[in-house]
């Protein structure tokens, strides 16, 4: 069986050996047999094109060319440092060759005027094409070897590159490897799959990714090779929820009683949307039944979260329960203290605040209600995971803004009690959907798309520093009407020192330009006490300064519906969904609000893509999908959880119809036979069980 065969260790196959077979090991990731022939290219050139010198365009990519060299010199380009040029001609232009390297032995092996091909990338300087180390092939050599549009192209690194280990290799080693094998690779899905979606069998797939015989055959390859991986961790992701579903109990929150009610029919601050009633309904669905619930709750910034947090929260306690709600920051967990408060102040609710801040004889008294169960709801930040926090019977736990809470912190809040509570994440970032669900496969989610009527769109406009006095007196215009304005300053781990510096520059100049007593200004950075930063914040939100001078610190939570422009300084340097996040602090209120992208003139065309997108849209999916294209999913939550999903030749992004596909197929095929004991899923069963055994989802999940 080939399946043993692809357990050979890789130094057996002939032309590895022991060395090559360490450094495959080593840069690569490849101990077997099975490993090379699942070593994917990551593109294909095309050897069949060649390309006239007028055709040639500053694209970057590779091509090949037909001509001679007539001229071969050495230039000093810089002090000691010597470059060998050639001048490479056909019938309808010349570039230059550069060598940096090994002038002497290329030297000797170039060719004067005799017909040649060469291969490598151009680039553009002046109006003068060059290609620097370029193949060279003569052309009565190149014409015996057989050419194919599609050569692939594998993943390398500099050290194997370095010992001598290149493409051409690698090559070389998968034909022997199909030799050797004979490509007797089994089947994994089952024939009735294979026909409904017309894939290719997983043999000629594999030989075709390897081997392309035509465009037609590697589209086919790559289709079959992708839906592939992604419905193997979709299954597995799927089957993670159903036994989630099944094996962890909750509790179940059976009664709609007086405090919801209550609210609901006489403290409604405004009617709920229809996005908002939808989502309760699903919470309410979700707490009633006996197992746990784990659900992501997405919604744009200012889409009223908090609310369908709060009527949760009342269900918990409807139903003899305490709630939780965690923050990532103490001014966001003090907002929604506030913001919590003020919807619960008409009934009789114990709702207290637990931070880093808060007072020892407080805290005791907040461990004492805890546990006694006295206090039916706690706000507060990573203060509520410590061991001291114990409480009667926490039911739910809200937390809010995902990404900053990794999933051993959220699981240290059920360790407290042997049924956990429920979990509702809240999240402003928005995510596609399909790729929500493949990231956050065990989680359930939720969406609320829709925005509280009578909002107007906040106009959004890119300047650059030179516009600078303009952008001021629209300040002091906009002041003039009773508003208030948010400056925030890029703050960048990396640069810490330089970053502060220009955050408090700008502070300076902008009491020398907005002076007292016309004028007071706010300032908050995470270098401030927490006491201080409550109070500038406080003085902010009372409407007792004109201007917040700020860094990211503001970027969650922070309610000010008074405020009405939001000055992005070096906008350039910011993520769009930090972009879209800070913009959603003005907006609030029912005036106009704007917000400024502050830039320097000069700017990469990433960043242009930015600021265009901000400019354009108000929508936090669209801007996401953008975002998702600028940066890739890996990025996608931050560093704390980059590389989400190691792929192997899928792109959660590039490829999402495909992910859509294959997870509407796991999900119908667990549904019919969620065992896999069927005798046609035999096959999806071993795979699973294979993949189950040695690459657990959580290795795709960090
Ligand atoms: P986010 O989803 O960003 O947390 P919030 O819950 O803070 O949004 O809500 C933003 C603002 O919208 C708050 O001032 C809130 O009172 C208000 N709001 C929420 N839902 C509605 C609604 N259905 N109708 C009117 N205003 C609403
Ligand atoms: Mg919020």
């Amino acid at each position: 069986m080939s399946n043993n065969l692809l357990e050979t260790p890789i130094e057996y196959l002939k032309g590895v050996g022991p060395n090559r077979g360490q450094l495959l090991r080593k840069e690569l990731g490849i101990h077997k047999y099975g490993d090379l022939v699942n070593f994917f290219p990551n593109r294909y050139i095309d050897r069949t094109r060649y390309y006239k010198i007028n055709e040639l365009q500053n694209t970057g990519s590779e091509v090949q060319i037909i001509g001679k060299i007539i001229n071969i010199k050495t230039v000093e380009f810089a002090k000691n440092k010597k470059r060998l040029v050639a001048t490479f001609v056909d019938d309808t232009g010349q570039i230059d060759l550069n060598w940096f390297q090994g002038h002497k032995w290329i030297r000797e092996s170039l060719k004067l005027n005799e017909v040649c091909v060469i291969f490598g990338k151009c680039s553009l300087y002046g109006s003068q094409f060059s290609m620097a180390h370029p193949e060279i092939e003569l052309f009565s050599e190149h014409e015996k070897s057989l050419r194919s549009a599609m050569q692939p192209v594998y993943p390398s690194t500099e050290t194997l590159t370095n010992r001598g280990i290149s493409n051409r290799t690698i090559n070389k080693m998968m034909e022997q490897l199909f030799l050797e094998t004979q490509a007797l690779f089994t089947e994994t899905f089952p024939s009735y799959l294979i026909e409904e979606l017309k894939l290719i069998s997983k043999r000629a797939a594999l030989f075709n990714i390897h081997f392309p015989k035509s465009t037609d055959a590697l589209a086919k390859a790559q289709f079959r090779l992708k839906f592939e991986e992604l419905f193997f961790i979709q299954l597995q992701l799927i089957t993670k929820n159903l036994i989630r579903k099944h094996k962890i109990k909750g509790h179940p929150f059976t009664k709609v009683g007086e405090f919801f009610n209550e609210f609901y029919q006489n403290h409604l601050p405004f009617s709920l949307t229809n996005a908002q009633k939808r989502v309760i309904k699903e919470i309410r669905s979700d707490m009633g039944s006996n197992a746990q619930m784990n659900r992501l709750l997405q919604g744009d910034v200012g889409s009223g979260k908090t609310i369908v947090a709060f009527m949760s929260m009342l269900l918990a306690i409807d139903n003899g329960f305490q709630a939780c709600l965690m923050a990532p920051t103490e001014i966001l967990a003090n907002q929604h203290f506030i913001g919590l408060s003020e919807l619960a102040k008409t009934l009789n609710i114990n709702i207290k605040i637990l931070t880093g801040s808060t007072k020892i004889a407080t805290r005791r008294i907040i461990h004492e209600e805890l546990e006694n169960g006295s206090l039916h709801i706690i706000i507060g930040t990573h203060a509520l995971l410590e061991d001291k926090v114990k409480f009667q019977n926490l039911g739910l736990a809200v937390i809010d803004e995902q990404h900053r809470f990794g999933v051993e912190q959220r699981s240290k809040l059920w360790k407290k009690n042997e049924i956990p509570p429920h979990v509702l994440v809240m999240t402003a970032t928005p995510i596609p959907r399909t790729l929500a669900m493949s990231l956050y496969g065990d989680l359930d989610i939720s969406v609320i798309d829709e925005l509280p009527p009578g909002r107007k769109p906040i106009q959004t406009v890119h300047r650059f520093d030179s516009n600078r006095l303009k952008v001021w007196k629209f300040l002091r215009d906009e002041i003039a009407l009773g508003r208030q304005i948010y400056i925030v300053y890029p703050l960048i781990q990396e640069s810490e020192k330089m970053d502060f510096k220009d955050l408090m520059d700008g502070y300076e100049s902008i009491s020398r330009d907005f002076p007292l007593p016309q004028y007071s200004i706010s300032i908050l950075h995470g270098k401030m006490k927490p006491a201080d930063k409550d109070s500038e914040m406080k003085r902010f939100a009372e409407g007792k300064t004109n201007i917040m001078v700020a860094t990211t610190v503001i970027e969650v939570g922070v309610n000010v519906p008074n405020a009405s422009v939001m000055i992005i300084e070096s906008a350039e340097r910011f993520g769009l969904s930090q972009l879209h996040q800070l913009r959603g602090r003005v907006g609030r209120g029912a005036e106009q609000s704007y917000c400024i992208l502050m830039t320097s003139y000069k700017l990469s065309d990433d960043s242009k893509t930015r600021m265009d997108t901000m400019v354009q849209t108000n929508d936090g999916f669209e801007i996401a999908e953008v975002d998702l294209k600028l940066r890739g999913p890996g990025d996608l939550m931050g560093t704390q959880q980059s590389g989400v999903l190691n792929l192997q030749i899928a792109d959660i992004v590039r490829d999402r119809d495909i992910l859509g596909l294959a997870r509407n197929y796991a999900l119908k095929i667990l549904k019919e036979d969620g065992p896999l004991q069927k005798p046609e899923h035999a096959v999806l069963k071993a795979v699973f069980m294979e993949l189950t055994k040695k690459k657990n989802i959580w290795n795709y999940i960090s």
